[in-house]
């Protein structure tokens, strides 16, 4: 009975999923830092600089947030 008992302990943690530190990272740079809903992007390319600049904003507060710069090769 008593190594039953330990057995389902040892389930339980299995079916515990704990997210990534990528995930986690991936998370936020999604969401609104001030609400947390999921924000929009869009990316503006200028073919001058050559680079594409993302902008995410927030449907929720209206927010928008500065992204990378990206160089294109
Ligand atoms: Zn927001």
């Amino acid at each position: 009975m008593k190594e039953k008992n330990s057995n389902n302990i040892i389930h339980e943690w299995n079916i515990i999923d704990t997210p990534s530190r990528e995930e986690i990272i991936k998370e936020e740079y999604n969401h609104c830092s001030l609400c947390g809903e999921e924000l929009m992007f869009t990316h503006n390319t200028d073919f001058r600089f050559l680079k594409v600049e993302e902008e995410a904003e927030c449907m929720s507060c209206g927010v928008r947030h500065k992204k990378d710069h990206h160089i294109l090769q």
